[in-house]
Order: structure tokens, then C-alpha cells, then sequence
């Protein structure tokens, strides 16, 4: 049985009584000298910056640590103080659930980003606090491939909440390629999770974030396919395709290589909202352009396809990855694609661009990630915590503008696509 895990293992982020707490002030003469000389104590929240300032954590207490030996320390340190703690990689985590007071403390882990590739044994050891970019650009130089996400920016996070990528077609989601993770547990232990752990590691494994804090991990690492080179590219189609767009990919056959972000977005040059299809194929451009014929034969107003080294794959959303700015965000898992439902979900879009000004929301954005889950499937499905293995497509609606006076708008936007999707996804029951 996995659900019974120990609570020791969740991490309190809940403040308690105030009284107890050692002033923020005092941190740094009590804490300091225990850390490491690379740490550092900053009293305000700017120190470690977010993607999205819609509900972030409210801790005004950033600690930036130096070594792995500081994130026990820390720990140790707020349980004594009792301080709510809440560790983060990039800060790209858009939950809005988190209960931290502004006494309490981030442990800003970006600063254990040793990425170790072992091409002996095909292993990557990752430092809990490396990104993307810095993972994906180590392995590449070792002429092989990981599941990695589609943005450059993404943490440690993106491996806890499942990670989701392009090549999870060929290797499964990112967990199934966990091999073990190092981790400090809410009582300041550092241990080695693998599969001899039983309950903790089912459940680091797509269970969410905070059963520990992961000062790294390690990860399968593959062979390249097609000497790193693969194609991918977008296709523009303007708003009146949304049915027939929405339909074709729906129908298509994902195979192992294939995925699709299909977007829709303001084009810069434009400032017009327009419908993005960005298909992705491991392998030669010859068997891609076969494989998304349906897609290709569609009336599309602009074609970037071609092929493309793995490594620059994701600089096509890095303007995804910008901090700052608020991004309320509303996600569904579908099981299939409805087009009237799309058609609404655009039409509601636009309205929301031209009533509020594309000068001020222009960078919101309706994206939804198709994968083939072919080899994710074939893993027992209860051998991970994860619980979307029958989802086929994610979707996420994302309002982003400065001025907090548009919450409510964005809120209604994204209330209503998600009703969209949820009434259509194909499934009994919510997969959000
Ligand atoms: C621009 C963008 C692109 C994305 N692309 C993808 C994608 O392609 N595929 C996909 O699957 N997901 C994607 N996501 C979702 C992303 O994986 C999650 O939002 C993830 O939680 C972000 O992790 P982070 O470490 O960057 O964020 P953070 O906000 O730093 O962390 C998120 C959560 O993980 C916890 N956490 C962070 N580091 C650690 C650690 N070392 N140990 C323990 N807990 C930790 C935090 O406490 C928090 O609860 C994307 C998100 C954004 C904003």
C-alpha cells in the first residue's frame, strides 16, 4: 500500500505560534556561521525572484545556499526556530497553494547546479538546483539525450511533478527515468532514495513536491537518435482554423518520436492572436514530414519547420520563461480534444485581448502539450504516484500583465476555459 506514507517525510511548511520564532533580523548572526562561505542570508523575497507574482509564497526570508551540507543545516534551523520553509530551484512553480508567512524562509537552491554525465554507466547526476538548459546543454556534449522539459528555465520541480517532454515518447515520463535522489527530510536527514525505499520513492515519483528537499538526483541517460538532430518548427494558422486544427490533431497517431505544443498567442510582429502549432519528430525531417502530414496539408500562413539540434530545441520558448509579471494559470488533462470547445476558448481569448489591450495582456497565452505515451503506458501504472498516465493532452490557459487590477478578468478567462475543457475532456473524472 502506498498511501500510507510516514508523516515525518512531508515537509511542514505551516507557521506556528509566533513567539517562538527568532526574529528575521537574527537570522543571519544565528544561522550564518553554521552555513557554508558560499551561502548567503537575504531579508527579501527579490533575492530569489519567481515566474509569477499571482499568489507566490510570501516568505521575505531567502537563503541562498552554498553546499548540500546548507540544506540540513537550514532545515535543522527553521524546525529549532519554527519557521515555515519552502525550497526552490527557478521559481517557476505557478501553485497557489503555499501557506508561507513573511517570516518565513526560501531555500533558494540554484546555486547546486553540478550537472556529472557517467557515459560508462549512461547516468546523469543532476544538483538540485540545476535547470534545464544547464542539464540538457552537459548531456548533449555527451552526444546523449534525457527527458527534459520544453522550457530552458524549468528546475528541479519539473522532475517531482512528473516532467513532462519531447522525448517521453521514446523514454517515458522523467520519473521513469529516475534512478535515486539524494534528499534532506523535514527533520534535517540527509538520505539516498532509490528503488529499496519503497513508499518514499513511489512517491517522490509524481506525488508533488515536498516529501524532502532534493539536493540532487540521478537519471537515465540515452544514446542520441539521429546523431542529436531532430525537426521541429512552427506552423501559423490563422484563428478561423481553431476547428479544423484542433480536430486534426486530435485525430492524429502519436507515435513514439512525435509530440505537438499547439498554442495560441499573440504574434509579435503581428499583434495579432494567432493559432501556433509547434510539432516536434526525434529522427529525420523525411519521416516528421510523413508522420504530420495531416497537419502539414492544413492552410497554414507560416512554416519554420526543418531540423534542429536537440540542444536549441528550447530557445524557441524562452520568452515562456521571463519572471516577473502576474500569470494566473488554469490547466485540465483531456483525453481528447473538443473543437467547439477550442472555438469558444479562442473566442474568449481575443475578447479578452481586445477588451483589455494587447499593450497589457498580449503575453497570455492558451498552450496545450501533446505527447505520445506509448512507453509512459507501459510502465505499471501503480508502480509511480503519478495519476495522469491516461491523460493524452495537457492544457493550460496562462493571463500575463503587471497590473494586479486584471486578476479578476484572467480569473474568469481561465475559469471558463477550464469549465470548456473539463465538460469535454472525456473523462469521468477531473484529471486537473
Ligand atoms: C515556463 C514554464 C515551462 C514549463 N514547461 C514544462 C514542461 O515542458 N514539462 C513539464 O512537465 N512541466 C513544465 N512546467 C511546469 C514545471 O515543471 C512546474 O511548474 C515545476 O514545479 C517548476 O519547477 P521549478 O523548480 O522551476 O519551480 P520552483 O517554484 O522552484 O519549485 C516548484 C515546486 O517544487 C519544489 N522544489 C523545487 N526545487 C526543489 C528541490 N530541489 N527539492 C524539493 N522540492 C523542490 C518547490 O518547493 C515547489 O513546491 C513548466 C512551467 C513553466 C512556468
Amino acid at each position: 500500500m502506498h498511501l500510507l506514507l510516514p508523516t515525518a517525510w512531508i515537509l511542514s511548511i505551516s507557521a506556528t505560534a509566533l513567539a517562538t520564532r527568532t526574529p528575521a533580523a537574527g537570522i543571519q548572526q544565528v544561522l550564518g556561521p553554521r552555513l557554508s562561505a558560499g551561502a548567503s542570508i537575504v531579508l527579501s523575497s527579490s533575492a530569489a525572484p519567481r515566474w509569477s507574482q499571482y499568489q507566490a509564497p510570501r516568505a521575505q526570508i531567502v537563503v541562498n545556499v552554498g553546499s548540500e551540507k546548507d540544506v540540513a543545516e537550514i532545515v535543522k534551523y527553521c524546525n529549532e526556530n519554527r519557521l515555515g520553509f519552502l525550497a526552490q530551484t527557478s521559481g517557476h512553480g505557478w501553485a497557489n497553494t503555499w501557506k508561507l508567512d513573511t517570516g518565513d524562509v526560501i531555500i533558494n537552491m540554484r546555486a547546486l547546479k553540478t550537472v556529472k554525465v557517467d557515459k560508462v554507466k549512461k547516468t546523469v547526476k543532476v544538483g538540485g538546483g540545476a535547470i534545464i538548459k544547464e542539464i540538457v546543454d552537459e548531456v548533449y556534449k555527451n552526444q546523449m539525450h534525457i527527458v527534459s522539459g520544453g522550457c530552458n528555465c524549468v528546475g528541479t520541480g519539473f522532475m517531482l511533478g512528473g516532467g513532462l517532454g519531447r522525448l517521453m515518447g521514446e523514454y517515458g515520463l522523467a520519473i521513469d527515468n529516475l534512478l535515486s535522489l539524494d534528499l534532506v527530510t523535514a527533520d534535517g536527514k540527509t538520505i539516498t532514495v532509490s528503488s529499496s525505499s519503497s513508499d518514499l520513492w513511489w512517491a517522490l515519483r509524481g506525488a508533488g513536491h515536498n516529501f524532502g528537499i532534493v539536493t540532487s538526483y540521478v537519471i537515465k541517460g540515452h544514446p542520441w537518435i539521429n546523431n542529436g538532430t531532430h525537426w521541429s518548427g512552427n506552423l501559423v494558422f490563422s484563428g478561423d482554423q481553431v476547428e479544423v486544427v484542433t480536430k486534426t490533431i486530435n485525430k492524429l497517431v502519436f507515435q513514439k518520436a512525435m509530440s505537438i505544443h499547439y498554442y495560441f498567442a499573440v504574434d509579435p510582429s503581428s499583434q495579432q492572436p494567432v493559432i501556433i502549432v509547434n510539432p516536434f519528430y526525434a529522427g529525420k525531417a523525411d519521416d516528421a514530414r510523413k508522420a504530420f502530414k495531416p497537419i502539414l496539408d492544413l492552410q497554414f500562413i507560416a512554416d519554420t519547420t526543418g531540423p534542429i539540434a536537440w540542444d536549441e530545441l528550447n530557445s524557441s520558448g524562452d520568452f515562456f520563461c521571463d519572471k516577473g509579471g502576474r500569470k494566473p494559470a488554469y490547466s485540465a488533462g483531456l483525453k481528447k480534444l473538443d473543437p467547439k470547445a477550442f472555438k469558444n476558448i479562442w473566442d474568449a481569448y481575443v475578447q479578452f485581448l481586445n477588451k483589455n489591450g494587447v499593450d497589457k495582456v498580449g503575453r497570455s497565452a492558451v498552450l496545450i502539450e501533446c505527447y505520445s505515451y506509448i512507453t509512459a503506458r507501459a510502465i505499471d501504472k501503480t508502480s509511480t504516484a503519478y495519476p495522469h498516465r491516461d491523460v493524452n493532452f495537457q492544457a493550460v490557459i496562462l493571463g500575463w500583465y503587471d497590473d494586479k487590477a486584471l486578476d479578476k478578468e484572467a480569473e474568469k478567462l481561465g475559469k471558463y476555459a477550464r469549465e470548456q475543457w473539463l465538460s469535454t475532456s472525456g473523462f469521468h473524472r477531473d484529471h486537473t
